[in-house]
């Protein structure tokens, strides 16, 4: 039998249930919770109680039992999962029967999203069959599409008989075999040994979920409370699906002696309020309150300020405390206030695995392996360097750089050697010897024994333990060290078992192949450095506070884009086709269900209060304040929103860091001095930077940096690289040396990138049909048909790759890029009907994978230049290049300055094609016209567009580019100045307007902190 509890957001049902699982015996009772928090909480009532996976598990060996002989069920974990779709592509790719998804099918990116998929095409319980019977009912599909269907069935049937014939189960496997188990038992007449099971916690289950839920319900008493109110559609979207399906066979009990939650009127207002169709606003009291302030460091002092003072008037325990977020990643710098502020608080210290010493101690260990040359050298020198080796190998790590900055190795056992000489280092001798048989190839077992051999022989924990006992480490470092050693040991063990199942775990590998394998797995792995303190304040996702309540809550990050937080699904089937795929009977989970998810956060968040709930935001330029703040101010009459600064004094500072931060603010540098050494020259930092004071202006120093980072940049230069640095050398040394990318938003809305792409793509077809064609008005219709349905099949092809999402966004701006495209085909039918000038190729690589070298030796340098000249046209022995532009053209005035692209393909085509480049210019397709054209003067007037023919000279001023001679004179001049300033480690920051866009250094430059003071110190405004 089935009941139902539908529960009010202004009840708790968490003592009813309690009192109803205590009525029953403990062996013929489980209840079963939404999350482990809520699971050893009714355990300290003792009561029996499990999660869902548990209950799966416990049902499988129950119904096994008395069928068959038992089950033995072996869950797999997610990269073992990838491993076998791995293969799996693999295997369908090389039998060519991956046409739609071949080339994406070796990429990591894919593979994720390819697992994520099967989970929830399995979450839905559907069987291979029934997959195909959906795709093959699903009409208005493209063949493109139809093809796409067909592989993602393909890879399903075959990733379901995998799992079958080696007997093992992802999560959904697991409950489809508890499910058909439980059917199978039901048929049987048999019964599991529980009487009553009592759910609670949860606001949704799932397909499958269900299918067990129902029964079980058949063979014993199934209670389930559910947040759910008939009369607010808006706010219980998302359990709308679970109600509906439950509802079908289950009893809707009452609620009796339920416990409505005691609140402030305000609060309780909120509760019984929001988006509810009767609400009425109504006067606000001191229960509720909105804080705005400056940005995310202001936010959490402000609020950790509060707590402060409340703790230390003993106003509120710790406990009856909560601050609570969306998404706990966003908030990682919190733990490590809240110790500043001496605040306990229940959330473990943690750190990323990938990050500590102790994994790079080991990756590099492996690194020095699989290389030769100079680069094992470095290799070497990088790993002897590390400061862990002065405890692991107790070496004299400033000896080691002495003898690299020395001499210049390119044999590493002469570098060894030397080291051993000066040191006299034993450890490393022998290590040595263990690395020198590290075989080049191995299976992932035997590498993961030998790196867990490795670095059990170096007894870190050991010698850590001893320095710390003699206080030369922390014992953050300590623990660092320790718990590292013992999670990557664990990981080598485990390793091997997600191979297991997959082709890579049986074949050979290489070293490097392992590194990455190993960086992999680790990749989400934290260290646990201190374990929650259970009388702190707890600091929670907002996605696990079912039934949490606590006197006082703080909300925390209420802005767009943060709370709430809209995940894109899973691409592969965007939220239209989700739509009619849940018509076909396989309800994947779509972005619209992220909406229903999120509200129901938010409602628990301020549920979760009983007497003050605080919620607090700041705004940028990307982000503004969260919806959910003007829904909670349109409930009340006289609500505002309190601006907050969490800037303090030096007499009220209430943490150390406050302090330090007071006093330098107000110049005490005296006193900060005192405090602690070193930390008035911090304070100073940005002085130092403004002043460009060495240390702080981005200009590294040491003769081995520079060597390193000369490596880096390397010889192969593209326009765009060269055009970097001379922009900006520190947004240079960031992006080409750091490897660091401007982080761009996902959005509905095409990238101006990838829109380009398209362009180009469209108009390299179009020109490569017409080469050396003169195109004429009286072909206009016809022209403009085919560019048209070139366009609408790149825009296909785009679609079916996934470049684009063809929503509603698109739709429109597709329409705009056609009509872009028509004008463009007026202008060049007109420049053709003008001219002689024929387009003579498209899309010209040159540089890159032995196409085309182009060498320069610039003050004895060789550089070499790679990148593709979008057209060349021709008329008669003369060459003219093109650049489209979708963006804006350079101005004229750049030319050969900041404007490296034009001279530089100018040179690269002058040094390919046979006949004479008289000028290049730049297309620009939102404006239909060529633009800020370059020509030598001789061949001026030959082409029906505007030219210019000069360049800045060495003192500025604008002179005649007469010929090739002279433009590569020019180029010289500024590449031979930028490579000199490379060379010597020059990378300062060059502020300019339009620094903010898109640079990956803004954070770290500081110009936009820097500028402002300059502009708010301006006497002239
Ligand atoms: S923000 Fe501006 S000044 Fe700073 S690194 Fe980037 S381009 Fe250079």
């Amino acid at each position: 039998m089935l009941h139902l509890f539908c529960v009010p957001s202004d009840c708790d049902v968490t003592d009813f249930f309690y009192k109803k699982a205590l009525q029953q015996k403990f062996e013929e009772t489980v209840l079963v919770a939404s999350s482990e928090a809520l699971v050893e909480k009714a355990r300290m009532q003792g009561i029996r109680a499990a999660n869902f996976d548990a209950l799966a598990n416990a049902v499988t060996e129950q119904c096994s039992a008395q069928l068959h002989e038992r089950l033995v069920v072996r869950k797999i974990s997610r990269k073992a999962q990838e491993l076998i779709l791995q293969d799996i592509l693999d295997r369908l790719q090389e039998e060519g029967r991956l046409p739609y998804f071949g080339r994406m099918s070796g990429k990591k990116g894919f593979i994720r999203s390819v697992v994520s998929l099967m989970e929830q095409i399995g979450s839905c319980g559907a069987t291979a069959e029934e997959i195909e019977t959906a795709f093959a009912h699903w009409d208005g599909r493209s063949p493109a599409y139809r093809q796409k269907d067909r592989e993602i069935a393909e890879i399903y049937r075959e990733y379901l008989l995998y799992l079958i014939q080696n007997n093992i189960y992802d999560m959904s496997g697991l409950y489809r075999v508890a499910a058909e188990e439980l059917a199978a038992l039901r048929k049987a007449g048999g019964a599991v040994t529980w009487k009553a099971l009592y759910f609670m916690g949860f606001y949704r289950f799932d397909a499958l979920q269900l299918v067990i839920i129902r029964l079980l319900s058949q063979i014993c008493d199934v209670c389930i409370a559910l947040p759910y109110e008939p009369g607010r559609p808006e706010l219980y979207r998302a359990a709308e699906f679970t109600y509906g399906d439950l509802m079908q066979y289950a009893t809707r009990e009452r609620l009796p002696e339920v416990r409505v939650s005691v609140r402030t009127a305000s609060l309780h207002h909120i509760v019984r309020n929001l988006r509810s169709p009767e609400m009425q606003p109504v006067p606000a009291d001191q229960g509720i309150e909105i804080w705005q302030m400056s940005d995310e460091n202001e936010e959490m002092r402000a609020v950790l300020r509060e707590i402060k003072q409340q703790l230390r008037g003993k106003t509120l325990k710790p406990s009856e405390i909560a601050v609570v977020v969306r998404r706990m990643e966003e908030y990682s710098g919190i733990r490590e206030l809240c110790d500043q502020y001496g605040i306990p608080v229940q959330a473990e210290d943690s750190a990323a695995l990938v990050a500590s010493p102790v994994f790079h101690f080991v990756t590099a260990i492996l690194e020095t392996v699989f290389l030769h040359g100079r680069e094992k050298v470095e290799r070497w020198i990088a790993f002897l360097t590390q400061p862990l080796q002065k405890i692991v190998l107790e070496l004299p790590t400033e000896a080691v750089i002495q003898l690299a900055e020395n001499n210049y190795y390119t044999e590493y056992r002469k570098f060894l050697t030397d080291v051993l000489e000066k040191t006299g280092c034993e450890g490393l001798r022998q290590l040595w010897q263990e690395i020198d048989a590290i075989p080049a190839e191995a299976t992932i077992q035997d590498y993961c024994d030998i790196a867990g051999r490795l670095l059990s022989l170096t007894e870190m924990p050991a010698k850590a333990g001893r320095l710390y006992r003699e206080g030369k480490i922390t014992l953050a470092g300590f623990k660092n060290m320790v718990c590292a050693s013992r999670e990557i040991l664990a990981l080598l063990q485990k390793l091997p078992q997600d191979y297991r199942f997959c082709r890579s775990g049986r074949q050979t590998t290489n070293c490097a192949g392992f590194v990455e394998a190993l960086a992999d797995a680790a990749g989400k792995m934290s260290l646990s450095l201190q374990p929650e303190n259970r009388e702190g304040i707890a600091f929670l996702s907002a996605v696990n506070l079912e039934d949490a309540s606590f006197k006082q809550v703080y909300v925390l990050g209420l802005r767009e884009n943060e709370f709430p937080f809209y995940k894109d699904e899973n691409w592969i089937y965007n939220d239209r086709e989700r739509a009619d795929l849940a018509v076909l009977g396989i309800p994947l989970p779509s972005s619209a269900d992220g909406f229903g998810e999120d509200i129901h956060f938010f409602m628990n968040a301020c549920a979760a209060a009983t007497e003050r709930l605080v919620l607090t935001f700041y705004t940028d330029e990307e982000h503004n304040a969260s919806p959910y703040i003007a829904e909670i101010l349109s409930l009340f009459t006289d609500l505002e929103v309190k601006e907050i600064k969490a800037e303090t004094a030096a007499e009220d500072s209430l943490s150390r860091e406050e302090l330090e931060l007071a006093l330098a603010r107000s110049g005490q540098t005296e006193v900060l001095k005192q405090l602690e050494p070193g930390l008035a020259e911090s304070a100073g930092s940005d002085r130092k930077r403004l002043q460009k004071a060495a240390g702080w202006n981005g200009n590294p120093g040491g003769a081995m940096l520079l060597q390193q980072i000369s490596r880096q940049i390397g010889d192969l230069f593209s326009a765009s690289k060269l055009e970097t640095y001379r922009s900006c050398p520190f947004k240079f040394l960031v992006t080409y040396v750091w490897q660091q990318k401007a982080a761009e938003a996902a959005g509905e809305d095409m990238d101006p990138m990838q829109r380009g792409s398209l362009l180009h793509r469209v108009l390299e077809i179009f020109i490569r049909r017409h080469l050396e064609e003169k195109l004429q008005q009286a072909q206009y219709a016809e022209l403009q048909k085919e560019l048209d349905e070139i366009f609408d099949t790149v825009c296909q092809e785009y679609a079916d790759k996934g470049w684009l999402y063809p929503g509603d966004f698109w739709q429109h701006d597709k329409e705009q890029q056609r009509i872009l495209l028509q004008r463009w085909l007026r202008s060049e039918i007109a420049y053709n009907e003008q001219g002689e000038w024929r387009p003579v190729s498209t899309e010209q690589v040159f540089g890159k994978k032995g196409k085309g070298e182009v060498a320069l030796d610039i003050n004895g340098r060789r550089i070499y230049l790679n990148g593709k000249i979008d057209r060349i046209d021709r008329a008669g022995d003369a060459y003219f290049i093109t650049d489209y532009k979708s963006g804006d053209a350079p101005n004229k005035k750049e030319f050969a300055d900041t404007d490296l692209q034009l001279p530089l393909y100018l040179l690269a085509a002058a040094m390919q094609t046979k006949g004479e480049v008289v000028g290049g210019g730049y297309y620009s397709l939102k404006d239909a016209e060529r633009k800020e054209s370059f020509i030598f003067p001789p061949a001026a007037g030959t082409v029906p567009w505007k030219t210019f023919s000069e360049a800045k000279d060495a003192n500025g001023t604008a002179t005649d580019i007469a010929a090739m001679e002279d433009l590569q004179a020019t180029l010289w001049r500024v590449l031979g100045d930028m490579l000199e300033h490379i060379g010597e480690g020059d990378f300062s920051p060059t502020p300019s307007k339009d620094c903010e866009r898109n640079c990956p250094a803004a954070e770290i430059c500081r110009f936009r902190v820097l500028t402002r003071n300059r502009e708010e110190e301006d006497p002239n405004g």
